[in-house]
């Protein structure tokens, strides 16, 4: 059922798209003009229908009844027209063909958070360099990367002296450091493990990203370890070492960390990431996540992932609005990473990266980490993307 509908976005995206032949050489005013779309930015709280008109590689005017000719466009009545998604946490790193994967998606940005660690650091960044859309690295502080047996279970693989020299040699790429710190992945090394990621991090005045969830220390040890600009992924892990206590109450560390500006992730992923009655005691309290992302790997298509739309999804049965599901996908997830800093945003000169989304309504079927279904009924799916004005294919 979901192939065929895919199938079917990907038919009617290509047929709604036109190219207007070229008469007497007069260059068209703008190069693609997206139609009839209804446009969210929540950057700039626009949620109406409007025409959006790219030039040069830029947003060139967001209003209703654009008039002018393009060389392209684009028609997106009955669609949302969005800035192009931003995903903070993925593995696409791991194969050449993962960020053009995801770029299909709509995912005009992307961090790979700590798929390799300085001894084979090269490989990632060889896959992000050659990239169609921007992306940056989290290097992974276990020098070997992901480990079946554990990242850093071994804590001299959490090496300081080649995780600095790895980022020295990869300035312009690596834009943090990532500590995975659940038991089976740094077992009882968890506080230490976040503390040489720090003393990395800190170097270099870049962010750290943790992976909380079922670690052994207790978060009211570890966040406050945390520092401005940092960000904790899988938000909605289950216990042990949820970030609510056994009444549902935010824990004091977790929101104090949020007040001095650490950032909050969904970080989706397959296991022990999230699960539904978890989610909902956090969701209760009004602590929502600042930024949604897939963790997407090669097989995340046929998980509850599939794309970063799907994921973005999830909360809107548990009262998180459209443009809020949209904010956290763009305008949020811009603010977190410095090369992200002029997107998600359909802003008048921003680079022209856009996703045109579907929002179907139906029964969908929405999964946790632990094969719990939850049933929606509305569902985001990619249907075009743009990326520095250039219309691209879905793969
Ligand atoms: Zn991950």
């Amino acid at each position: 059922m979901l192939n065929r509908r895919q199938f079917f976005f990907v038919a009617g995206s290509t047929a709604a798209f036109s190219r207007i032949p070229r008469v007497f050489g007069a260059a068209p005013k703008y190069d693609l003009l997206i139609r009839g779309g209804h446009v969210i930015d929540p950057a700039r709280k626009i949620n109406a229908t409007e025409d959006v008109a790219i030039a040069n590689g830029k947003i060139a005017a967001v209003q209703a009844n654009i008039a002018g000719d393009a060389a392209e466009t684009i028609d997106a009545r009955g669609k949302l027209v969005v800035p192009g998604l931003i995903d903070i946490h993925t593995h696409a790193g791991r194969m050449p063909e993962g960020p053009k994967l995801i770029l299909g998606d709509g995912v005009t940005g992307f961090i790979d958070a700590g798929s390799q660690g300085a001894d084979r650091i090269n490989e990632v960044v060889n896959v992000v360099k050659n990239a169609p859309q921007p992306g940056r690295i989290l290097i992974n502080i276990g020098r070997a990367g992901i480990l079946p047996e554990g990242d850093t279970m071994d804590i001299n693989r959490a090496d300081v002296g080649v995780a600095r020299q790895a980022i020295m040699r990869n300035r312009d790429i690596i834009a943090g450091v990532k500590a995975r710190l659940s038991r089976d992945v740094a077992g009882m090394n968890d506080y230490e493990v976040l503390r040489r990621a720090q003393e990395v991090a800190t170097s270099f005045n870049l962010p750290v990203m943790i992976h909380m969830g079922q670690t052994i220390s207790p978060l009211s040890k570890l966040f406050p370890l945390l520092k401005r600009g940092d960000v904790v992924t899988h938000m909605f892990a289950p216990p042990p070492n949820s970030i609510i206590d056994d009444n549902s109450r935010i824990l004091p560390e977790v929101l104090a960390a949020r007040r001095r500006g650490v950032w909050f992730d969904v970080g989706n992923g397959q296991t022990g990431h999230m699960r539904w009655d978890t989610i909902d005691s956090i969701m209760k309290t009004g602590f929502w996540p600042d930024t949604f992302s897939t963790d997407w790997n090669s097989n995340s298509r046929t998980t509850g992932v599939i794309d970063l739309p799907n994921c973005m999804s999830k909360l809107l049965g548990l009262g998180m609005p459209v443009p809020a599901a949209i904010a956290a996908a763009t305008v949020n997830a811009a603010r977190t990473f410095e090369v992200f800093r002029d997107r998600g945003t359909l802003n008048v000169g921003a680079p022209a990266d856009v996703a045109v989304l579907e929002l179907r309504d139906g029964n969908f079927e929405f999964l946790d980490n632990y094969g719990n279904k939850r049933a929606g009924n509305q569902r985001f799916f990619p249907s075009g993307t743009v990326l520095g004005g250039k219309r691209i294919a879905r793969a």
